[in-house]
């Protein structure tokens, strides 16, 4: 994996105006409404949208916002990008104001602390001019997020890919005959999300750790930050091969946590697979069961399942006794961006609820997402 968008930071795309210009919410968190997301916690009720750490289509994430928001989502995990987070807001304050949203979702940023999680990384063409003319693009049809366009010339072909809509899953990276994509990791810096949460306009932040160093890295991180009093939730997600550092992980956020931060440990199965099949489901569960076996997690925390969640995660939950009452939730990307997708990619409309049909079609894929994890309590 290259290393070569080390310094991306948060000066990506569609990033040219200062962190500053990011207005907080028009309105303030009541102490009713922390009690929802808690209760939710408690109760394994709690649903999280990941946008996606690496998402930073604005127009897209304002309308997933407004169409989450408005289905009851607990919280919405965004790129720590100042447009995205904007966006967020919109979509958040848009869906608030129909009357009907009865719990303002959080608004987390997700960072990370070195540069090997997947999450945190771009597509990038190693050579475009060298594509084949007679390649049939296995990149273009792979491609989720229809991040990567083509056009045909005389003798070759030219293949772009969106920094704003790839997400870093990574499909595209194996389909290339040619080997011509390769990856462009980057990492978050401390001081521009610090300058993020102190607008006001994020409740939450979710570091990724990969646990490389032992939790020197996120230590450093934490200790940049130095703003830890603005946060409401503090999440860690981790993989498998991190779940050993969990005690030592906690001890290292402990140290600047204000004592009433609600903290959550998001374990993340399979990366970005959610949208690939119900088998994906399975490995954040049994990552979960390891967690509960080996006793890894601090009393007083919430587990939250990732990586691979979709609507085959809550029966799986389900064949393990007693689980369920132990998680506080559930994280849905993948299959969450791809369930509305549709009906969000026909509208001609900039504001998705300018368009009552595809509006309404978007909320009952939406709605349906949600309840594939709620209904069944
Ligand atoms: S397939 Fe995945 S990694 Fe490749 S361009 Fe699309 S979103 Fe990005
Ligand atoms: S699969 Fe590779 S060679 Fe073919 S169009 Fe995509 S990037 Fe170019």
């Amino acid at each position: 994996m290259s290393s070569g968008a080390s310094a991306m930071g948060n000066s990506r795309v569609g990033n040219r105006r200062s962190s500053h210009d990011v207005a907080p919410p028009r309105r303030a968190h009541a102490r009713g409404v922390k009690l929802r997301y808690l209760d939710r916690l408690m109760q394994s009720q709690w649903v999280k949208l990941i946008a996606g750490a690496s998402f930073e289509d604005a127009p897209q994430i304002r309308n997933l916002a407004f169409i989450y928001a408005s289905v009851g989502v607990d919280c919405i995990d965004v790129a720590a990008n100042p447009s995205v987070v904007r966006a967020t807001v919109e979509g958040i304050d848009a869906a608030m104001d129909t009357g009907s949203v009865h719990a303002r979702p959080l608004l987390m940023v997700s960072v990370n602390d070195d540069e090997s999680d997947p999450h945190f990384r771009k597509a990038q063409l190693t050579q475009a001019a060298m594509c084949p003319a007679d390649c049939t693009q296995p990149c273009v049809r792979v491609c989720p997020a229809d991040a990567i366009s083509s056009e045909r010339a005389v003798g070759a072909t030219s293949v772009r890919v969106s920094e704003a809509q790839c997400y870093g899953c990574g499909r595209c990276f194996p389909a290339c005959p040619h080997g011509l994509i390769e990856a462009a990791s980057y990492r978050r810096t401390a001081s521009d999300t610090a300058q993020l949460i102190r607008s006001h306009a994020v409740d939450a932040l979710e570091i990724h750790t990969t646990g490389l160093d032992d939790g020197e890295s996120i230590r450093q991180m934490w200790q940049d930050l130095g703003c830890h009093e603005h946060l409401k939730l503090l999440a860690v997600s981790l993989p498998e091969t991190a779940l050993p550092l969990i005690p030592r992980l906690n001890d290292i956020l402990s140290a600047n946590a204000s004592p009433d931060m609600v903290r959550v440990w998001q374990l993340d199965g399979r990366p970005m697979t959610g949208d690939v099949g119900h088998g994906a489901a399975r490995d954040a569960v049994s990552l979960a069961r390891t967690a509960f076996d080996r006793n890894l997690i601090p009393a007083g925390h919430f587990v939250q399942l990732a990586g691979g969640t979709n609507d085959a995660t809550r029966r799986y939950v389900e064949k393990h006794d007693g689980l369920i009452s132990r998680l506080g939730g559930v994280a849905f990307g993948g299959y969450a961006r791809k369930a509305v997708k549709d009906a969000l990619g026909a509208s001609s409309c900039e504001r998705i609820e300018e368009d009552e049909a595809a509006m309404a079609e978007a909320l009952q894929a939406a709605g349906n997402v949600v309840d594939s994890w709620r209904r069944r309590r």
